[in-house]
């Protein structure tokens, strides 16, 4: 019902030997396997699209501006992230929220940027590890997704990620347990807003992905995909999450 998606976000990493290693990844797809889309950074989304052009491959950018132009020094708008050929954009990322000191109301407004660009957006959302040991973990990830999604999503227009800031590039992860009560309660949040279009969106986990954890988090009912920093900068290390999700 819902199409399985494995997305990498490459970060601020991108060179000619990552050319090549998304020139392998594309030419390893065959046309009918779970979606897959790669976030370059900006400077590297034209050429990624190109690389991948004809593949299955995808490509998304990594963040976006709310606003479609003006003095914004060094930030990109949605409709160019658009216009290198990509069809996505990630927001929200905790590394943006922490570094950017970005707000769910700016994110929410960077969600309706890429709707009007007509880029999916991939929207991150996720507990700090204070807020992991507290009694109000569930509320407080609740909280951060009613406040950054706007009205009108679809399973066209929206992905949600769950990605518990303290497992991002730390090799840990939560419990199976922990996964799939997380994941749960965004699926009630979402049909619960949006009726039968909320069973629709994708909900992607995101932290510490690896080719040795991938098949289990993949058992999760409400687990459609995930979100892949470090393990998405080799075909290698890509290639079996991937496969491990067209198995699940
Ligand atoms: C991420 O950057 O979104 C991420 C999940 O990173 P990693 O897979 O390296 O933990």
């Amino acid at each position: 019902m819902r199409r399985s998606l494995a997305a990498g976000n490459w970060k601020m990493n991108g060179n000619a030997e990552l050319m090549e290693e998304l020139s392998t990844l594309a030419a390893a797809q065959p046309d009918a396997g779970p979606d897959i889309l790669i976030c370059p950074p900006a400077t590297l989304l034209s050429q990624a699209v190109e690389v991948t052009q004809n593949s299955p491959v995808r490509i998304g950018g990594q963040d976006c501006h709310a606003a479609p132009k003006g003095a914004h020094t060094g930030d990109i708008s949605a409709q160019m992230v658009k216009d290198t050929g990509a069809s996505a954009v990630i927001v929200g990322h905790s590394e943006r929220r922490a570094d950017h000191h970005e707000a769910d109301s700016d994110i929410r407004a960077k969600v309706e940027a890429a709707w009007a660009a007509d880029l999916l957006a991939i929207l991150c959302i996720g507990e700090s590890e204070d807020e992991r040991m507290g009694p109000d973990t569930l509320d407080i990830i609740a909280a951060q997704l009613d406040a950054s999604m706007p009205d009108g999503a679809t399973g066209e227009t929206l992905v949600i990620a769950y990605e518990p800031i303290w497992a991002i590039g730390t090799g840990r992860v939560p419990t199976l347990e922990q996964i799939i009560e997380t994941h749960d309660m965004i699926r009630d949040r979402l049909v619960a807003r949006f009726g039968a279009e909320g069973d629709k969106i994708r909900i992607l986990y995101g932290g510490s992905v690896k080719p040795t954890n991938a098949a289990e988090i993949f058992t999760a009912q409400n687990v459609d995909g995930a979100l892949v920093g470090g393990a998405s900068l080799k075909a290698a290390d890509f290639q079996p999450i991937i496969d491990a999700l067209a198995k699940a």
